[in-house]
C-alpha cells in the first residue's frame, strides 16, 4: 500500500499491508485529516519517523470481528492496559502507550491501519465522512470540560482562531459562557465571526483586560505568555498548544498570582460524537480542502496556509 512516509521530509513510499496483532483489527482507511500535530512533527516535534497521521474515518476490514465493515474513528493512544496509569483509568497515559502517527505506531496517511479493536468507535449512520473526522480534535476541545468542571458565569479568554481555537469557541459557547475568541490575523476573526463565534483581533485586547480561565490554542510557544498575561489571579490557564519548541513560561508570575495551569490534550470519543450526530457542533465550514490521498503532498502545502482550516485527504479511489 502507498504511505506518507516521514523521514527528514515527507515522501511517498509502497509499504506492506500491517498484519494485526491479537485484540487489533484491520481498518481501511476512507477519509483522514491534516492536524496541526503533523505540521509540528515535521518540524522535530516528538522525534517521529515513519507514516505519518492520526485522525482518520475508516472500514473494519477483519471478517472474523464483530466491527467487520463498520464506519469507525480510532482513538489515538494504544495503551497496554495493565500498567499503573492504565488500572487507575488514565489509558491516554499509559507508560508503554503507542500514539498512532506521532510515537512508535504506524500512521494513517496509508491504506490500512491495524488498530486495537477498544480504540474503535463506530460512526453513526447519519454522520458522513467528512464530519466524522473531526471526532478527534472535537474530542481535544471536549476534554477541557472532562478535566475541569467550570462555572457558566466565569469569562473565557480563547487564544488562537485556528482549527482547534474554533473547535473549543464552539463547545465553550455551548455552556453559555461569556466568551472572546482572540487571533492576531484579522481574516481569522472575520471568519470566527462568520460562525457566530464572538471573535475579536488581538490588538483589541486592552493589557488589563483579564478573563478567570484562558484557553491557548494559538498553536506557537508565544502563546502561554499571552495567555498569562491575560488571566486574573487565582485563575486558570488551559494549554492545548504543543509546538516542537516549547516556550519557558514566567514561572514566579505563576506563583505570584496562585495560576492554575492545566495541560489538556486528548479527550473521549463518544461526546464529540454526540456532539457532531445532534449536530449540536456543525464543523463543516472548517473544511478548507479536500484532496485525493495521490494528491497528499500538495494538500500539506495547503495545510501550512494559517489561513486555511481542515485539509481532508479523500483515500477512496
Ligand atoms: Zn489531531
Ligand atoms: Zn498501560
Amino acid at each position: 500500500m502507498q504511505a506518507l512516509f516521514f523521514e527528514n521530509e515527507l515522501l511517498l513510499k509502497e509499504i506492506p499491508v500491517p498484519v494485526s496483532a491479537a485484540g487489533e483489527v484491520l481498518v481501511k482507511i476512507l477519509y483522514s485529516a491534516i492536524c496541526n500535530t503533523d505540521l509540528e512533527i515535521i518540524k522535530g516535534y516528538m522525534g517521529f519517523r515513519g507514516v505519518l497521521g492520526h485522525e482518520f474515518v475508516g472500514k473494519v476490514t477483519s471478517v472474523s470481528h464483530p466491527l467487520y465493515g463498520k464506519t469507525v474513528v480510532g482513538e489515538i493512544n494504544c495503551s497496554c492496559g495493565h500498567c499503573y496509569l492504565c488500572l487507575s483509568g488514565r489509558h491516554a497515559h499509559c507508560s508503554k502507550r503507542n500514539v498512532i502517527g506521532i510515537a512508535g505506531h504506524q500512521g494513517v496517511f496509508a491504506g490500512f491501519i491495524s488498530l486495537p479493536a477498544e480504540n474503535l468507535h463506530i460512526v453513526p449512520d447519519t454522520v458522513p465522512g467528512h464530519i466524522a473526522i473531526f471526532t478527534e480534535p472535537l474530542a481535544a476541545a471536549v476534554e477541557i470540560f472532562e478535566q475541569l468542571h467550570m462555572k457558566p458565569s466565569k469569562s473565557v479568554f480563547i487564544f488562537g482562531a485556528g482549527k482547534l481555537g474554533l473547535l473549543v469557541s464552539m463547545v465553550v459557547r455551548l455552556q453559555g459562557f461569556d466568551y472572546t475568541t482572540f487571533d492576531p490575523i484579522p481574516e481569522k476573526t472575520a471568519f470566527a465571526s462568520t460562525l457566530g463565534i464572538h471573535s475579536k483581533s488581538l490588538t483589541e485586547l486592552q493589557a488589563g483586560e483579564k478573563a478567570e480561565v484562558c484557553i491557548d490554542c494559538t498553536g506557537n510557544a508565544e502563546g502561554f505568555g499571552l495567555a498569562l498575561e491575560h488571566l486574573w489571579p487565582g485563575g486558570t490557564l488551559i494549554l492545548k498548544t504543543t509546538v516542537a519548541d516549547p516556550s519557558k513560561p514566567d514561572l514566579n508570575s505563576i506563583v505570584i498570582n496562585e495560576f492554575t495551569i492545566l495541560g489538556s490534550r486528548c479527550g473521549l470519543f463518544k461526546p464529540a460524537l454526540n456532539l457532531l450526530e445532534r449536530k449540536l457542533v456543525d464543523p463543516s465550514p472548517l473544511i478548507s480542502g479536500e484532496y485525493a490521498f495521490n494528491d497528499i503532498l500538495k494538500a500539506f502545502e495547503s495545510a501550512k496556509n494559517p489561513l486555511n482550516h481542515k485539509i481532508i485527504i479523500d483515500h477512496r479511489p
